[in-house]
Protein backbone atom coordinates (compact mmCIF):
# COMPACT_ATOMS: atom_id res chain seq x y z
CA UNK A 1 0.00 0.00 0.00
CA UNK A 2 3.43 2.38 0.33
CA UNK A 3 2.03 3.22 3.86
CA UNK A 4 5.64 4.35 4.63
CA UNK A 5 6.64 5.39 1.12
CA UNK A 6 3.81 7.78 0.98
CA UNK A 7 3.95 11.76 1.79
CA UNK A 8 1.49 13.41 4.61
CA UNK A 9 -0.57 16.70 3.02
CA UNK A 10 0.60 18.46 6.30
CA UNK A 11 4.27 18.27 5.75
CA UNK A 12 4.04 18.78 2.07
CA UNK A 13 2.02 22.43 2.61
CA UNK A 14 4.17 23.05 5.84
CA UNK A 15 7.21 23.51 3.61
CA UNK A 16 6.27 23.83 -0.24
CA UNK A 17 9.46 21.92 -2.21
CA UNK A 18 9.61 20.43 -5.89
CA UNK A 19 9.57 16.93 -5.74
CA UNK A 20 8.94 14.21 -8.31
CA UNK A 21 7.70 10.58 -7.77
CA UNK A 22 5.39 11.45 -4.57
CA UNK A 23 2.93 9.57 -3.49
CA UNK A 24 -0.24 10.93 -1.59
CA UNK A 25 -3.30 9.36 -0.08
CA UNK A 26 -6.72 10.28 0.99
CA UNK A 27 -10.13 11.62 0.40
CA UNK A 28 -11.43 14.03 -2.76
CA UNK A 29 -13.12 17.27 -1.19
CA UNK A 30 -14.08 18.64 -4.29
CA UNK A 31 -13.45 18.01 -7.96
CA UNK A 32 -14.03 20.27 -10.77
CA UNK A 33 -13.03 20.09 -14.70
CA UNK A 34 -12.64 22.07 -17.38
CA UNK A 35 -11.36 21.35 -21.18
CA UNK A 36 -8.21 19.60 -20.78
CA UNK A 37 -7.94 20.11 -17.26
CA UNK A 38 -9.10 18.27 -13.72
CA UNK A 39 -9.04 19.84 -10.49
CA UNK A 40 -9.01 17.99 -7.68
CA UNK A 41 -8.81 18.69 -3.91
CA UNK A 42 -7.77 15.96 -1.47
CA UNK A 43 -7.26 15.91 2.28
CA UNK A 44 -5.67 13.28 4.03
CA UNK A 45 -6.55 14.21 7.47
CA UNK A 46 -3.12 15.23 8.35
CA UNK A 47 -4.40 19.04 8.07
CA UNK A 48 -7.28 21.17 7.66
CA UNK A 49 -6.24 22.26 4.04
CA UNK A 50 -6.24 20.48 0.90
CA UNK A 51 -3.84 19.50 -1.29
CA UNK A 52 -4.98 20.82 -4.43
CA UNK A 53 -3.99 18.20 -7.61
CA UNK A 54 -3.88 19.64 -11.06
CA UNK A 55 -4.92 16.50 -13.49
CA UNK A 56 -3.23 17.42 -17.33
CA UNK A 57 -4.69 15.90 -20.31
CA UNK A 58 -7.56 13.91 -18.05
CA UNK A 59 -8.42 11.21 -20.89
CA UNK A 60 -5.23 9.80 -19.79
CA UNK A 61 -6.74 8.43 -16.75
CA UNK A 62 -9.86 5.53 -17.11
CA UNK A 63 -10.22 5.79 -13.51
CA UNK A 64 -10.54 9.46 -13.00
CA UNK A 65 -14.06 9.38 -14.70
CA UNK A 66 -15.33 7.37 -11.61
CA UNK A 67 -13.51 9.60 -9.23
CA UNK A 68 -16.06 11.78 -7.22
CA UNK A 69 -15.86 14.04 -3.89
CA UNK A 70 -15.90 11.67 -0.81
CA UNK A 71 -13.63 8.88 -2.61
CA UNK A 72 -10.74 7.38 -1.57
CA UNK A 73 -7.48 7.88 -3.69
CA UNK A 74 -3.95 6.97 -4.50
CA UNK A 75 -2.01 9.72 -6.50
CA UNK A 76 1.78 9.50 -7.91
CA UNK A 77 3.24 12.33 -9.30
CA UNK A 78 5.44 15.68 -9.10
CA UNK A 79 4.78 18.45 -6.48
CA UNK A 80 5.38 21.99 -8.13
CA UNK A 81 5.60 24.94 -5.93
CA UNK A 82 3.56 28.09 -7.09
CA UNK A 83 4.31 30.78 -5.45
CA UNK A 84 1.74 33.12 -6.91
CA UNK A 85 -1.44 31.02 -5.96
CA UNK A 86 -2.95 30.87 -2.83
CA UNK A 87 -1.87 26.92 -2.31
CA UNK A 88 1.52 27.48 -2.71
CA UNK A 89 2.11 24.02 -3.98
CA UNK A 90 0.27 21.33 -6.42
CA UNK A 91 0.50 18.00 -7.38
CA UNK A 92 0.74 17.03 -11.15
CA UNK A 93 -0.31 13.20 -10.83
CA UNK A 94 1.28 10.87 -13.36
CA UNK A 95 -0.79 7.83 -11.78
CA UNK A 96 -4.28 8.21 -10.07
CA UNK A 97 -5.75 5.38 -8.78
CA UNK A 98 -9.22 4.94 -7.36
CA UNK A 99 -9.15 3.42 -4.16
CA UNK A 100 -12.76 3.08 -2.69
CA UNK A 101 -15.29 4.65 -4.93
CA UNK A 102 -18.04 6.96 -3.15
CA UNK A 103 -21.56 6.99 -4.43
CA UNK A 104 -23.75 10.00 -4.95
CA UNK A 105 -25.85 9.54 -1.59
CA UNK A 106 -22.67 10.46 0.11
CA UNK A 107 -24.10 12.50 3.11
CA UNK A 108 -21.04 15.06 3.31
CA UNK A 109 -22.19 17.43 0.87
CA UNK A 110 -20.32 20.84 -0.18
CA UNK A 111 -22.61 22.77 1.41
CA UNK A 112 -22.41 23.72 5.16
CA UNK A 113 -24.16 21.35 7.49
CA UNK A 114 -25.48 21.80 10.88
CA UNK A 115 -23.53 20.32 14.31
CA UNK A 116 -27.04 18.74 14.92
CA UNK A 117 -27.17 17.15 11.72
CA UNK A 118 -23.56 16.48 11.73
CA UNK A 119 -23.93 14.24 15.16
CA UNK A 120 -26.60 12.25 13.15
CA UNK A 121 -23.88 10.98 11.19
CA UNK A 122 -20.75 11.00 14.03
CA UNK A 123 -18.92 7.79 11.54
CA UNK A 124 -18.57 10.56 9.14
CA UNK A 125 -18.21 14.00 10.57
CA UNK A 126 -14.44 13.60 11.49
CA UNK A 127 -14.15 14.21 7.60
CA UNK A 128 -15.51 17.52 7.86
CA UNK A 129 -13.10 20.66 8.56
CA UNK A 130 -14.70 21.29 12.02
CA UNK A 131 -14.26 18.19 13.43
CA UNK A 132 -11.20 16.79 11.79
CA UNK A 133 -9.56 20.24 13.78
CA UNK A 134 -11.28 19.36 16.76
CA UNK A 135 -10.70 16.34 16.86
CA UNK A 136 -6.45 17.19 15.94
CA UNK A 137 -6.73 19.95 18.62
CA UNK A 138 -8.22 16.91 21.26
CA UNK A 139 -5.18 15.00 20.93
CA UNK A 140 -2.66 17.72 20.44
CA UNK A 141 -3.92 18.93 24.06
CA UNK A 142 -3.95 15.64 25.59
CA UNK A 143 -0.26 15.33 24.25
CA UNK A 144 0.59 18.52 25.99
CA UNK A 145 -1.08 17.45 29.33
CA UNK A 146 1.27 14.30 30.17
CA UNK A 147 3.93 17.20 28.77
CA UNK A 148 2.94 19.52 31.54
CA UNK A 149 2.69 16.67 33.87
CA UNK A 150 5.66 14.78 32.86
CA UNK A 151 8.28 17.66 32.71
CA UNK A 152 7.70 18.10 36.76
CA UNK A 153 8.26 14.76 37.36
CA UNK A 154 5.14 13.82 37.51
CA UNK A 155 3.81 9.78 37.54
CA UNK A 156 0.62 8.84 35.22
CA UNK A 157 -1.38 6.31 37.04
CA UNK A 158 -4.22 4.46 35.47
CA UNK A 159 -7.20 4.78 37.74
CA UNK A 160 -9.67 1.66 37.83
CA UNK A 161 -12.94 2.08 35.59
CA UNK A 162 -14.69 -0.74 37.70
CA UNK A 163 -14.83 0.08 41.58
CA UNK A 164 -16.51 -0.75 44.50
CA UNK A 165 -16.28 3.09 46.16
CA UNK A 166 -18.95 5.78 45.86
CA UNK A 167 -16.12 9.11 45.51
CA UNK A 168 -18.72 11.80 45.54
CA UNK A 169 -21.29 10.13 47.56
CA UNK A 170 -23.87 10.88 45.11
CA UNK A 171 -26.04 8.29 43.06
CA UNK A 172 -25.25 9.26 39.83
CA UNK A 173 -22.76 5.94 39.26
CA UNK A 174 -23.42 3.26 36.35
CA UNK A 175 -23.85 -0.30 37.77
CA UNK A 176 -21.84 -2.90 36.28
CA UNK A 177 -23.29 -6.52 37.25
CA UNK A 178 -23.41 -9.94 35.55
CA UNK A 179 -26.57 -10.67 37.08
CA UNK A 180 -29.34 -11.79 35.08
CA UNK A 181 -31.24 -9.16 35.10
CA UNK A 182 -34.58 -11.27 35.14
CA UNK A 183 -33.53 -13.20 37.98
CA UNK A 184 -31.69 -11.46 40.78
CA UNK A 185 -30.55 -13.33 43.86
CA UNK A 186 -32.14 -12.37 46.79
CA UNK A 187 -32.19 -12.39 50.69
CA UNK A 188 -34.81 -11.07 52.67
CA UNK A 189 -35.86 -9.16 49.42
CA UNK A 190 -32.24 -7.31 49.17
CA UNK A 191 -30.01 -7.77 46.57
CA UNK A 192 -27.86 -10.49 47.36
CA UNK A 193 -24.28 -8.52 46.05
CA UNK A 194 -22.18 -11.40 47.15
CA UNK A 195 -23.49 -13.60 44.23
CA UNK A 196 -22.29 -11.10 41.92
CA UNK A 197 -19.05 -10.97 39.95
CA UNK A 198 -16.90 -9.12 42.08
CA UNK A 199 -18.97 -10.40 45.32
CA UNK A 200 -19.94 -6.29 46.09
CA UNK A 201 -21.95 -3.77 44.47
CA UNK A 202 -19.67 -2.18 41.95
CA UNK A 203 -19.94 0.67 39.58
CA UNK A 204 -18.01 2.82 36.90
CA UNK A 205 -15.78 5.09 38.11
CA UNK A 206 -17.45 8.85 38.72
CA UNK A 207 -13.39 9.85 39.71
CA UNK A 208 -10.33 8.62 40.03
CA UNK A 209 -9.52 10.76 42.87
CA UNK A 210 -9.66 8.53 45.67
CA UNK A 211 -7.55 5.72 44.12
CA UNK A 212 -4.79 8.47 42.96
CA UNK A 213 -4.62 9.05 46.85
CA UNK A 214 -3.17 5.03 47.22
CA UNK A 215 -0.44 6.35 44.45
CA UNK A 216 0.15 9.57 45.61
CA UNK A 217 1.06 8.57 49.09
CA UNK A 218 3.84 6.52 47.63
CA UNK A 219 4.96 7.65 44.26
CA UNK A 220 4.53 11.64 45.61
CA UNK A 221 3.34 13.14 42.22
CA UNK A 222 0.93 11.47 40.21
CA UNK A 223 -1.84 12.20 37.85
CA UNK A 224 -4.60 10.28 36.14
CA UNK A 225 -5.93 10.77 32.60
CA UNK A 226 -9.18 8.59 31.88
CA UNK A 227 -12.31 7.53 31.38
CA UNK A 228 -15.45 8.98 33.85
CA UNK A 229 -18.73 7.96 33.87
CA UNK A 230 -21.59 9.99 35.40
CA UNK A 231 -25.59 8.47 34.95
CA UNK A 232 -26.88 11.90 35.39
CA UNK A 233 -29.92 12.72 33.35
CA UNK A 234 -29.26 15.92 32.24
CA UNK A 235 -29.52 16.73 28.96
CA UNK A 236 -27.21 20.03 28.33
CA UNK A 237 -24.56 21.07 26.17
CA UNK A 238 -22.57 20.66 29.21
CA UNK A 239 -22.83 17.10 30.16
CA UNK A 240 -22.19 13.97 28.76
CA UNK A 241 -22.62 10.23 30.44
CA UNK A 242 -18.66 9.69 29.53
CA UNK A 243 -15.75 11.85 29.18
CA UNK A 244 -12.32 12.29 30.33
CA UNK A 245 -10.85 14.13 33.32
CA UNK A 246 -7.53 14.84 34.42
CA UNK A 247 -6.41 14.31 38.04
CA UNK A 248 -3.16 15.01 39.70
CA UNK A 249 -2.61 14.35 43.17
CA UNK A 250 0.32 15.88 45.06
CA UNK A 251 2.05 14.57 48.14
CA UNK A 252 3.23 17.15 50.87
CA UNK A 253 1.11 19.74 48.93
CA UNK A 254 -1.19 22.01 50.83
CA UNK A 255 -4.23 24.15 49.23
CA UNK A 256 -2.24 27.01 48.76
CA UNK A 257 0.53 25.18 46.45
CA UNK A 258 -1.85 22.97 45.42
CA UNK A 259 -3.94 26.71 44.06
CA UNK A 260 -0.74 27.18 42.25
CA UNK A 261 -0.02 24.61 40.30
CA UNK A 262 -3.63 24.49 39.26
CA UNK A 263 -2.90 27.75 37.63
CA UNK A 264 0.32 27.40 35.87
CA UNK A 265 -1.16 24.01 34.62
CA UNK A 266 -3.90 26.43 32.79
CA UNK A 267 -2.01 28.67 31.41
CA UNK A 268 0.51 26.00 30.24
CA UNK A 269 -2.19 24.81 28.10
CA UNK A 270 -3.46 28.11 26.74
CA UNK A 271 0.12 28.98 25.84
CA UNK A 272 0.44 25.43 24.23
CA UNK A 273 -2.89 26.20 22.16
CA UNK A 274 -1.83 29.36 20.79
CA UNK A 275 1.88 28.34 20.05
CA UNK A 276 1.23 24.95 19.01
CA UNK A 277 -1.71 24.71 17.39
CA UNK A 278 -1.88 27.89 15.62
CA UNK A 279 -3.60 25.77 12.55
CA UNK A 280 -6.59 24.89 14.99
CA UNK A 281 -7.05 28.25 16.57
CA UNK A 282 -7.06 30.23 13.78
CA UNK A 283 -9.94 28.14 12.29
CA UNK A 284 -11.93 28.52 15.60
CA UNK A 285 -11.55 32.17 16.02
CA UNK A 286 -12.58 32.77 12.51
CA UNK A 287 -15.30 30.12 12.28
CA UNK A 288 -16.83 29.11 15.76
CA UNK A 289 -16.25 31.79 18.13
CA UNK A 290 -14.58 35.09 17.46
CA UNK A 291 -11.99 35.99 19.17
CA UNK A 292 -10.72 32.69 20.80
CA UNK A 293 -7.39 33.98 19.77
CA UNK A 294 -7.59 37.44 21.97
CA UNK A 295 -9.56 35.80 24.98
CA UNK A 296 -6.82 33.42 25.18
CA UNK A 297 -4.33 36.03 24.44
CA UNK A 298 -5.46 38.02 27.40
CA UNK A 299 -6.48 35.35 29.88
CA UNK A 300 -2.70 34.33 29.75
CA UNK A 301 -1.73 37.91 30.43
CA UNK A 302 -3.98 38.15 33.59
CA UNK A 303 -3.13 36.83 37.06
CA UNK A 304 -5.68 34.64 39.07
CA UNK A 305 -7.85 36.46 41.99
CA UNK A 306 -7.99 34.71 44.71
CA UNK A 307 -10.54 35.32 47.23
CA UNK A 308 -12.50 33.08 50.08
CA UNK A 309 -16.02 32.01 49.23
CA UNK A 310 -16.77 34.04 52.50
CA UNK A 311 -15.15 37.36 50.70
CA UNK A 312 -17.05 35.80 47.17
CA UNK A 313 -20.49 35.84 49.09
CA UNK A 314 -20.01 39.59 50.31
CA UNK A 315 -19.23 40.80 47.09
CA UNK A 316 -21.99 38.91 45.53
CA UNK A 317 -24.46 40.48 47.76
CA UNK A 318 -23.47 43.97 47.19
CA UNK A 319 -23.77 43.39 43.51
CA UNK A 320 -26.25 45.74 41.38
CA UNK A 321 -27.20 42.50 39.32
CA UNK A 322 -29.99 40.47 39.94
CA UNK A 323 -29.02 36.68 40.15
CA UNK A 324 -31.74 33.82 39.63
CA UNK A 325 -30.62 32.45 42.53
CA UNK A 326 -30.10 34.60 45.86
CA UNK A 327 -26.83 34.71 47.47
CA UNK A 328 -26.53 33.48 51.49
CA UNK A 329 -23.64 31.82 53.06
CA UNK A 330 -23.89 28.08 52.72
CA UNK A 331 -25.60 28.27 49.32
CA UNK A 332 -23.57 26.35 46.02
CA UNK A 333 -22.37 29.06 43.81
CA UNK A 334 -24.25 29.03 40.71
CA UNK A 335 -22.75 30.06 36.72
CA UNK A 336 -24.25 33.19 37.00
CA UNK A 337 -22.23 34.06 40.47
CA UNK A 338 -19.17 32.67 38.83
CA UNK A 339 -19.34 34.78 36.22
CA UNK A 340 -20.09 37.89 37.63
CA UNK A 341 -17.16 37.28 39.94
CA UNK A 342 -15.03 37.12 37.08
CA UNK A 343 -16.50 39.35 34.42
CA UNK A 344 -17.90 42.21 36.18
CA UNK A 345 -15.97 42.30 39.80
CA UNK A 346 -12.63 41.44 38.81
CA UNK A 347 -12.15 41.40 34.77
CA UNK A 348 -10.04 38.57 35.48
CA UNK A 349 -9.90 34.17 36.13
CA UNK A 350 -10.67 34.13 40.34
CA UNK A 351 -9.78 31.38 42.31
CA UNK A 352 -12.56 30.84 45.25
CA UNK A 353 -11.51 28.63 48.19
CA UNK A 354 -12.62 27.84 51.94
CA UNK A 355 -16.01 26.61 51.27
CA UNK A 356 -18.58 25.84 53.89
CA UNK A 357 -18.14 22.25 54.69
CA UNK A 358 -21.64 20.87 53.88
CA UNK A 359 -21.79 21.86 50.05
CA UNK A 360 -18.13 19.69 49.05
CA UNK A 361 -17.08 16.37 49.51
CA UNK A 362 -16.57 14.11 52.66
CA UNK A 363 -12.53 13.92 51.94
CA UNK A 364 -11.70 17.61 52.06
CA UNK A 365 -9.78 18.85 54.80
CA UNK A 366 -11.98 20.91 57.62
CA UNK A 367 -10.22 24.34 58.22
CA UNK A 368 -9.81 25.45 61.98
CA UNK A 369 -12.85 27.40 61.86
CA UNK A 370 -15.00 24.00 61.61
CA UNK A 371 -17.47 25.26 59.49
CA UNK A 372 -15.32 25.56 56.12
CA UNK A 373 -12.99 23.17 53.96
CA UNK A 374 -10.02 23.62 52.45
CA UNK A 375 -11.77 23.47 49.13
CA UNK A 376 -10.93 25.43 45.64
CA UNK A 377 -12.70 25.97 42.41
CA UNK A 378 -11.08 27.93 39.47
CA UNK A 379 -13.42 30.38 37.51
CA UNK A 380 -12.71 31.64 34.04
CA UNK A 381 -14.96 33.91 31.84
CA UNK A 382 -17.92 32.89 30.01
CA UNK A 383 -18.09 29.31 31.76
CA UNK A 384 -16.92 29.77 35.39
CA UNK A 385 -15.61 26.77 37.17
CA UNK A 386 -13.17 25.01 35.00
CA UNK A 387 -11.41 23.52 37.72
CA UNK A 388 -12.60 22.06 40.87
CA UNK A 389 -9.70 20.82 43.92
CA UNK A 390 -9.37 20.59 47.41
CA UNK A 391 -6.54 19.78 50.12
CA UNK A 392 -7.95 16.27 51.14
CA UNK A 393 -8.74 15.63 55.17
CA UNK A 394 -5.43 13.57 56.59
CA UNK A 395 -6.56 13.56 60.29
CA UNK A 396 -8.09 10.40 60.36
CA UNK A 397 -10.24 11.30 63.52
CA UNK A 398 -11.64 14.09 62.17
CA UNK A 399 -12.31 11.95 58.56
CA UNK A 400 -14.14 9.49 60.10
CA UNK A 401 -16.40 12.36 61.59
CA UNK A 402 -16.66 13.53 58.01
CA UNK A 403 -17.73 10.08 56.92
CA UNK A 404 -20.57 10.13 59.23
CA UNK A 405 -21.77 13.35 58.87
CA UNK A 406 -22.19 12.78 54.90
CA UNK A 407 -23.62 9.48 55.23
CA UNK A 408 -21.12 7.68 53.15
CA UNK A 409 -20.82 3.99 53.56
CA UNK A 410 -18.09 3.01 55.48
CA UNK A 411 -17.29 -0.40 54.35
CA UNK A 412 -15.92 0.13 51.23
CA UNK A 413 -13.22 3.03 52.71
CA UNK A 414 -11.48 0.84 54.86
CA UNK A 415 -8.49 1.21 52.70
CA UNK A 416 -9.12 5.08 52.54
CA UNK A 417 -8.66 5.03 56.47
CA UNK A 418 -5.15 3.27 55.70
CA UNK A 419 -3.81 5.34 54.61
CA UNK A 420 -4.04 7.85 57.38
CA UNK A 421 -3.27 5.17 59.96
CA UNK A 422 -0.12 4.59 58.19
CA UNK A 423 2.41 7.80 57.26
CA UNK A 424 -0.48 9.68 57.07
CA UNK A 425 0.52 13.13 55.12
CA UNK A 426 -0.62 16.31 53.79
CA UNK A 427 -2.29 15.95 49.99
CA UNK A 428 -3.86 17.77 47.53
CA UNK A 429 -5.17 17.67 44.23
CA UNK A 430 -7.81 18.98 41.52
CA UNK A 431 -9.96 17.73 38.59
CA UNK A 432 -10.15 19.36 35.20
CA UNK A 433 -12.76 17.61 32.70
CA UNK A 434 -11.41 17.40 29.34
CA UNK A 435 -14.18 17.68 27.35
CA UNK A 436 -14.80 20.98 29.33
CA UNK A 437 -11.49 22.46 28.92
CA UNK A 438 -12.05 21.74 24.70
CA UNK A 439 -14.59 23.15 25.12
CA UNK A 440 -13.55 26.29 26.67
CA UNK A 441 -10.33 26.77 24.37
CA UNK A 442 -12.31 26.08 20.78
CA UNK A 443 -15.28 27.94 22.13
CA UNK A 444 -17.47 24.88 20.61
CA UNK A 445 -20.74 25.20 22.21
CA UNK A 446 -22.13 21.66 22.50
CA UNK A 447 -19.96 18.96 24.45
CA UNK A 448 -21.13 16.49 22.05
CA UNK A 449 -19.38 18.06 19.25
CA UNK A 450 -15.75 18.14 20.99
CA UNK A 451 -16.07 14.00 22.06
CA UNK A 452 -15.64 11.65 18.87
CA UNK A 453 -18.43 9.62 20.04
CA UNK A 454 -20.39 11.26 22.41
CA UNK A 455 -22.33 9.26 25.20
CA UNK A 456 -25.50 10.99 26.47
CA UNK A 457 -29.27 9.79 27.62
CA UNK A 458 -30.63 7.41 25.33
CA UNK A 459 -28.36 7.97 23.03
CA UNK A 460 -25.18 5.02 22.41
CA UNK A 461 -25.33 4.73 18.71
CA UNK A 462 -21.55 4.53 17.19
P1 LIG B 1 -21.49 20.47 37.06
O1 LIG B 1 -21.90 21.35 38.19
O2 LIG B 1 -21.14 21.21 35.82
O3 LIG B 1 -22.43 19.34 36.84
P2 LIG B 1 -19.90 19.00 38.88
O4 LIG B 1 -19.84 19.92 40.01
O5 LIG B 1 -20.85 17.86 38.93
O6 LIG B 1 -20.11 19.81 37.52
P3 LIG B 1 -17.44 17.69 39.54
O7 LIG B 1 -18.14 16.57 40.22
O8 LIG B 1 -16.74 18.69 40.35
O9 LIG B 1 -18.46 18.44 38.56
O10 LIG B 1 -16.48 17.09 38.40
C1 LIG B 1 -15.25 17.68 38.04
C2 LIG B 1 -15.24 18.20 36.61
O11 LIG B 1 -15.75 17.25 35.70
C3 LIG B 1 -16.14 19.41 36.40
O12 LIG B 1 -15.47 20.59 36.71
C4 LIG B 1 -16.41 19.34 34.91
O13 LIG B 1 -15.32 19.88 34.19
C5 LIG B 1 -16.44 17.88 34.64
N1 LIG B 1 -17.78 17.32 34.55
C6 LIG B 1 -18.63 17.02 35.54
N2 LIG B 1 -19.74 16.44 35.10
C7 LIG B 1 -19.59 16.32 33.76
C8 LIG B 1 -20.39 15.76 32.72
N3 LIG B 1 -21.56 15.17 32.97
N4 LIG B 1 -19.92 15.82 31.46
C9 LIG B 1 -18.72 16.38 31.20
N5 LIG B 1 -17.91 16.93 32.13
C10 LIG B 1 -18.34 16.90 33.40
MN1 LIG C 1 -22.75 17.70 38.07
Amino acid sequence: MDYFARRKIAPILAEPQATENVIVMGWVRTRRDSTNLSFLEINDGSTLHNLQIVVENPDRFPELEKIKSGAAVRLVGNLIPVPQRKHKIELHPEEISLVGDCPADYPLQKKRHSFEYLREIAHLRPRTNTFGAVNRFRSKIAYAIHKFYQERGFYYMHSPIITATDAEGAGEQFWVTTFDLDKIPKIDGRVDYDKDFFASQTFLTVSGQLEAEIMSLALGDVYTFGPIFRAEKSNTPRHVSEFWMIEPEMAFCDLDENMRLAGEFLMYLFEYALNECSEEMEFFSRWIEKNRITTLETLLKSKFEIVTYTEAVEILKKAKMKFEFPVNWGVTLQAEHERYLCEQHFNAPVMVKDYPKDIKAFYMRVNDDDKTVAAVDVLVPQIGEIIGGSQREERLDVLKKQVELFGVKEESLWWYYDLRKYGSAPHSGFGLGFARLLMYMSGMANIRDVIPLPRTPRSAKF
